[in-house]
């Protein structure tokens, strides 16, 4: 069986077919392309049809989780009704649902701009500010920098310990607030603020969304994007375009269930 058609055999089951379902999605990687630099993402126009389908619909409620900063993601996806999570699920915009964690500490201007200074040596590096954390981005990087960037990165933060994070994504490495929270969390606050009874799918494709895979469990379907030999979703869709075809699937579910 393909993971396309074991995750369709699952959302064939009666308790999917016959409940509204919250539909969270990362974007880089899941919804769009890893493209060489991080501002150059973009919904292709098939998604973005698929995705106005599937809000339209009063059976689902579509979830845009990312790592970006929310106003990032928000302008980068532009849907109205659409639920959004930036810095990983620390910030939420959404239709009655506006939040930022009370303890996700800000990274201060000067912290930025130190890193900045720190990799101005390294050809290709790209800091991004994002409020509460920071990205550095490394896809330009010549290979034998790479080491000279992990420690400096690493070495700037290694005193902000227990307030922020290093973590490793798709040549990026993030710089996070150490708030046990992740995007299941905020993936449940989004369905907290939803009548009871509504099914979750989660899908991510990065090193950093496993997190969010061991917090929902079985809370939600969840399913992984890539070539990976292991992960916490219960399923992995080794090729992106399974995403579209679960859209799809989603978007021509017959006879919505009630009304959400
Ligand atoms: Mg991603």
């Amino acid at each position: 069986m393909t993971d396309w058609a074991r995750v369709q055999d699952r959302l064939a089951k009666i308790d999917f077919l016959a409940s509204p379902t919250l539909l969270g999605l990362d974007f880089d990687g899941t919804l769009s392309e890893i493209v060489d630099s991080p501002e150059k993402a973009v919904l292709s126009p098939g998604i973005r049809r698929l995705l106005r389908v599937l809000i339209r619909r009063p059976d689902i409620k579509v979830a845009v989780l990312s790592g970006r900063a929310l106003e990032d993601i928000k302008k980068r996806v532009g849907l109205p009704g659409v639920y959004y999570a930036g810095n990983h699920g620390l910030q939420i915009d959404g239709p009655g649902l506006r939040w930022t964690h009370p303890h996700a500490g800000e990274l201060d201007a000067a912290s930025w701009r130190s890193l900045v200074e720190d990799l101005k040596a390294i050809p290709g590096a790209i800091v991004e500010n994002k409020g509460l954390g920071m990205a550095v981005h490394y896809r330009k990087v010549p290979k034998r920098y790479i080491r000279r960037l992990e420690d400096r990165v690493r070495n700037r933060f290694a005193g902000l310990r227990g307030k922020f994070r290093v973590l490793r994504g798709k040549k990026t490495y993030d710089i996070r607030s150490s708030v046990p929270w992740d995007k299941g969390h905020a993936f449940d606050a989004i369905r907290n603020q939803l009548p009871d009874g509504w099914m979750g799918v989660f899908i991510g494709d990065d090193r950093t969304d496993e997190e969010g895979f061991r917090t929902l469990g079985p809370r939600a379907l969840t399913i992984r994007v890539g070539r990976v030999n292991a992960s916490r979703a219960q399923y992995i869709f080794s090729d992106r375009k399974h995403v579209e075809r679960l859209l799809k699937f989603l978007a021509a579910r017959s006879s919505p269930p009630r009304e959400a």
